[in-house]
């Protein structure tokens, strides 16, 4: 698409030595025995808490912050790893008073607020299975997650539970225990104030020895395709966890370290808790929602220095400064790496970035089934704009070739991988990585179709350069077949982008007679913009330029959003069902409903 690399070092400000500076020779000399060997310890085994709280407790590192908290109102509250472990051993004591034995499901229903990691970590201490749920959640979605999970616990507070909960719990006859950060309720049945739990417990706890197939958490999916599907994480993930910190995020212990994505979903959980702990950062909290001025404040007051986020809230906070240049406004000196996980990042965003951060901003990919980063672009490895850039070091990662019906091929027992490079297929990973999803929550023969001919099918195609630089197409549901061609929506979409009246733009294919489908593209403006016939002949204009007349879109049409899950992500398949009068399928987990 004519974008040009951009090369590395990029003469940021306070640039330092990064944790991959040879990635050949890194991805060589890689093990995960070696990085699990730093973080088991004999007689508590492999425990995800034991790694991100208690060892650093037990060190030097025990007076360094582990999290600054940034309350909705302005308050601001710090825990140091000391502080954090001793809160979550009493949390695991609680739950032990109760009757909550390892192995048992403790769920979350919570804003972003410390209690929740508490509640995570000291769950995974004591053995717990841990399953975090998005507080924006409406009942229908709380009441099936628990009620698949298992859930015998919940902590949440008295509002989240009245709005949320009361009225499902009769379906929830599992739920023996409901503990409140904010007072209690006699009138709710398992009621218990955790503040005065926490309060009468000892802050001294053994973790028992935990194996490392052991289950640790519970992922529900983001629900794009069709409902979510809940993935099962072990403790041995944690390896995982360590080893895409160091690398993919470029984490040092003493960076300060944001991540916005909500624990709801794995991002959250996996590099919004686990991760940055493991190594030792500190963590920035924000329980505040988007707001492109606080986000820049944060950034800037914070001193963050890594950060962690989404397309859709890159893309917000480029709608939202316009052509002024954030760094005219504040400081944000101390930002030496962002990354961004989730959709695919538009070239676009990246050059953004340059100009408003001075960074680049590094794409990679994952999935809630991979529980931790696969595919990066690396903090010493030059970006090529709208590339996912290269597996990490220990994932093996390939493209396979796909029949005409989506199968991929498989031959005496072996898939087959594509040919070229640059040739479309499936993107695909080879099992064994510590952070593999162990299976779906009650879906045995779904997980078991996740895997053929010895890979890890991810469900997305993608393409594979000579450089080794993997390029996301499409999810296979979202994939445009017009013509003959293949096209993903995620080519045309950053190409209207570059169009400057454009904010956002969500295509899909519509069925047509000839073609077998047109594409069409519902696209978002940017303030200072209105829709006009003018303006749509002139960005159909501008797409066959960009793309040629076989992949552009033959429609426009302009709308004041796009409909996205809840983790932000534009849900095409709900595009698709609008225009052609379908069924809409499962909307929870659309961003509106409640
Ligand atoms: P569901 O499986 O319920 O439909 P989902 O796939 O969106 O939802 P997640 O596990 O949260 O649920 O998201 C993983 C998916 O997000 C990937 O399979 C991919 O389609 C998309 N994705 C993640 N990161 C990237 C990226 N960097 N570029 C392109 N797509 C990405
Ligand atoms: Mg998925």
């Amino acid at each position: 698409m004519g974008w040009e690399p951009i090369r590395k070092p990029v003469s940021w400000p306070a640039h330092r030595e990064p944790n991959l500076l040879d990635y050949a020779r890194a991805r060589e000399s890689f093990s995960w025995r070696a990085v699990r060997d730093e973080l088991v310890v004999p007689g508590v085994g492999t425990n995800i808490a034991y790694c991100a709280l208690t060892r650093h407790a037990r060190s030097e590192h025990a007076g360094a912050v582990a999290l600054r908290w940034l309350g909705k109102d302005g308050t601001r509250r710090e825990l140091t790893y000391g502080e954090l472990d001793a809160m979550t051993n009493r949390f695991a004591r609680g739950l032990q008073r109760l009757g909550v034995r390892p192995g048992d499901r403790v769920f979350t229903l919570l804003g972003r607020v410390p209690e929740l990691h508490v509640a995570v970590l000291g769950a995974l201490k004591l053995g717990a299975v841990a399953c975090p749920l998005f507080s924006a959640f409406g009942p229908e979605p709380i009441r099936e997650r628990i009620r698949l999970g298992d859930g015998i616990a919940l902590v949440t507070s008295a509002s989240l539970y009245r709005r949320k909960v009361a009225s499902v719990r009769s379906d929830l006859p599992g739920l023996a225990h409901v503990l409140f950060v904010d007072g209690h309720d006699d009138a709710v049945p398992g009621s218990v104030d955790l503040q005065a739990l926490l309060a009468d417990s000892s802050p001294e706890f053994e973790i028992p020895t935990t194996a490392p197939e052991q289950l640790a958490l519970l992922h529900f999916t983001s629900g794009t395709t069709g409902t979510p599907k809940g993935a099962m994480h072990v403790h041995d993930a944690v390896v995982a966890h360590a080893a895409t910190a160091r690398y993919a995020l470029d984490l040092h212990p003493d960076d300060v370290f944001w991540c916005t994505a909500d624990p709801g979903w794995v991002t959250g959980t996996s590099y919004g808790i686990i991760a940055p702990l493991v190594i030792g950062a500190t963590l920035v909290v924000d329980e505040a929602e988007f707001d492109a001025a606080r986000w820049y404040a944060t950034l800037e007051r914070e001193r963050v220095t890594v950060w962690y986020t989404a397309p859709t809230a890159v893309r917000m906070m480029m709608r939202a400064v316009g052509d002024q240049p954030p760094r005219a406004t504040y400081d944000l000196a101390s930002l030496r790496f962002v990354a961004s996980v989730g959709e695919p990042l538009n070239p676009e965003a990246i050059e953004w970035g340059l100009g408003a951060l001075g960074l680049p901003i590094h794409d990679n990919w994952w999935q809630t089934e991979t529980g931790g980063i696969m595919i990066a672009n690396f903090a010493a490895s030059d970006i090529k704009p709208g590339s996912m850039g290269r597996p990490l070091p220990g994932i093996d990662a390939t493209i396979l070739r796909r029949d005409d019906h989506g199968h991929v091929v498989v031959r005496d027992g072996a898939a087959v991988e594509v040919g070229d490079p640059g040739e479309e297929g499936e993107l695909a990973l080879r099992p064994g990585w510590p952070s593999m999803f162990r299976g779906y929550l009650g879906e045995e023969e779904r997980y078991r179709r996740c895997f053929a001919g010895g890979w890890y099918l991810s469900g997305d195609l993608a393409t594979r350069d000579a450089d080794g630089y993997f390029w996301f197409v499409g999810r296979g549901d979202d994939v445009i077949k017009s013509a003959g061609h293949l096209i993903g929506p995620f080519e045309v979409e950053s190409a209207l982008m570059e169009h400057p009246a454009v904010a956002e733009a969500g295509v899909i294919g519509k069925p047509d007679p000839v073609v077998g489908n047109v594409v069409k593209a519902f696209v978002v403006l940017h303030p200072g913009y209105a829709p006009s016939d003018e303006l749509r002949l002139e960005l159909i204009g501008f797409g066959r330029k960009r793309l040629g007349a076989a992949v552009a879109p033959k429609e426009i049409d302009f709308r004041d959003d796009l409909p996205k899950t809840r983790s932000g992500k534009i849900m095409r398949r709900l595009l698709r069902a609008r225009e052609l009068g379908l069924p809409e399928g499962d909307l929870s987990m659309l961003e509106t409903a409640e």
